[in-house]
């Protein structure tokens, strides 16, 4: 019996490593590798120009490696439906698999396409790539089947659990048909005029080996500090699937493994897991709970009442907010496509609380600024911190935007960094110092080239929590 082709297509998993549906594909036959830029990912790419650059960038590296093994990659831009059927049957092949998507659109896209492919005679296999752990996998270890709603027992769960592994698939063997292609993307085409993004599964193999050489031992100790570069940078990789969460959990258990590791790594390294399994966490969740993509996880506070608008939305947007250590992170974020970790909790707190506005206004202004694309990770996080999703605590955490910058950014160097007209602010004086300090509010604020804070922030975070007791418990 002649073997027929079956069809991979990529879409935010751009590698050929360790990877579920490849292997997944090549178990079925030769593999024709795929991209199909439909509405939805363009849409994605659109929002955000250095995102649209960085995947570009990821697609032409993964069309050289495929051009290395003698393949090549298929590309076509419009609806998967009507498009892969045309590949297949120009290709003979016998169906297509793809990765599985977390958020709501992709997860209906998905299942739109597994009936249009299986109408027309074709198989369609949908893999989990994205999580290290796939979400029924910790379901099925918890007994219940079900999501978890709350990340301490995720994690625990999941930090037991076995990480597969897909390295070097045996039957693994790209072919190339004469089914039609178009050009590789280009950024241009989603409107972006971004250069220099350079992008490839093998640059963020190399960002994860230096990472664990230089800095994942005292991960623990500087991951907070966001002038220090303490954190991996590696989630604009992950969420386009340049390395896998799979490769990554393994490398990071391996040096757990190691018996000289002093306690100091081996608490980094699992603190390490501990996000990575928050990006699992988040998955499983959107997975579970499809729903909760525009409306808050916890029922309970559906109807709480978030302004669309605020006085001070633009000074918070453009990073001008009189509070440094959110406007660094926000002017990092504009400038990068990226923001430290901590402050984008602290700069998030200051804008669902203090602002009292709506956290899905805070995630989509970020969405056209960063390059991560992981809509329910944007989505769970920002539930997580305006207090509406996963992890609810009695009260939601605020945070003091005054007393953040001086613990974690004690001399204002990272405040220096991102905000030209506080450079001229000697460490000295910042040190030890919080903003509303008499000695440090005069330097920030004398020249005027820096504006005061837009809200007083105690009597902001008491009135948004007077107004939480009244609704959780009238
Ligand atoms: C308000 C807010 C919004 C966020 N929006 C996004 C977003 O749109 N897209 C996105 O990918 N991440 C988002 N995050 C999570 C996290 O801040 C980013 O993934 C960040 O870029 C991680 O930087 P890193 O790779 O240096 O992290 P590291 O500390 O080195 O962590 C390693 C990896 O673990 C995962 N991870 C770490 N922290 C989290 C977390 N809180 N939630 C989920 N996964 C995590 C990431 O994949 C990360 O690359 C958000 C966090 C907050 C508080």
């Amino acid at each position: 019996m002649v073997e027929r082709p079956f069809i991979y297509r990529f879409s935010t998993d751009l590698r050929l490593d360790d990877h579920a549906g490849l292997a997944a594909a090549a178990s079925r036959g030769g593999v024709l590798p795929t991209i199909v830029i439909d509405d939805t990912l363009a849409s994605r790419l659109k929002a955000s120009p250095r995102r649209a650059a960085f995947f570009c960038s990821a697609v032409s590296a993964l069309a050289a490696e495929l051009r290395e093994m003698g393949s090549r990659l298929v590309v076509r831009r419009g609806p998967p439906g009507k498009i892969i059927p045309e590949i297949a049957r120009a290709a003979g092949a016998a169906g297509a698999a793809w990765s599985a998507s977390y958020h709501a659109q992709g997860m209906d896209d998905d299942r739109r396409l597994q009936s249009e492919l299986e109408e027309t005679g074709l198989a369609a296999v949908v893999v989990h790539d994205a999580p290290a752990i796939p979400p029924e996998e910790s379901a099925a270890a918890r007994g219940t089947g079900a999501g978890y709603r709350a990340f301490a027992p995720y994690f625990e769960r999941w930090w037991k659990l076995a990480v597969a592994s897909y390295e070097n698939p045996l039957l693994l063997r790209f072919i190339t048909s004469e089914a039609g292609g178009e050009a590789l993307p280009q950024a241009e085409e989603f409107g972006s005029h971004e250069d220099g993004m350079a992008a490839s599964s093998a640059a963020a193999r190399v960002l994860l080996e230096r990472f664990l050489a230089e800095r994942a031992a005292q991960y623990g100790a500087a991951a907070t500090i966001p002038s220090e570069n303490g954190t991996s940078q590696l989630s604009a990789h992950i969420s386009f699937g340049m390395i896998s969460a799979r490769t990554i959990a393994r490398r990071v258990r391996e040096r757990l493994g190691d018996p000289f590791a002093l306690g100091e790594e081996r608490a980094s390294l699992r603190l390490f897991l501990r996000a990575l399994a928050r990006r699992d966490f988040f998955l499983q969740l959107s997975w579970f709970f499809p729903g909760a993509t525009e409306r808050p996880l916890q029922e309970k506070m559906q109807g709480f009442a978030l302004a669309q608008d605020h006085p001070a939305l633009d000074a918070w947007r453009a990073g001008k907010t009189g509070y440094p250590l959110v406007d660094a992170g926000i002017r990092q974020l504009r400038q990068t496509g990226w923001m430290h970790p901590h402050v984008r909790a602290v700069a998030a707190s200051l804008l669902c609380f203090d602002l009292s506005v709506d956290w899905r206004v805070g995630r989509d202004e970020w969405n056209r600024w960063l390059v991560e694309d992981d809509p329910a990770v944007a989505t769970g996080n920002w539930q997580w911190i305006a207090g509406v999703g996963a992890d609810m605590a009695q009260f939601p955490r605020i945070y003091n935007p005054q007393r953040q910058r001086r613990r974690y950014d004690p001399d204002g160097t990272y405040a220096r960094r991102w905000i030209p007209e506080l450079r001229h602010i000697p460490r000295e004086a910042w040190h030890g110092r919080s903003d509303d300090s008499p000695q440090l509010s005069l330097a920030l604020f004398d020249r005027d080239a820096y504006p005061h804070p837009v809200v007083d922030h105690a009597v902001a975070a008491r009135a948004f929590l007077a107004r939480y007791r009244g609704f959780v418990s009238p």
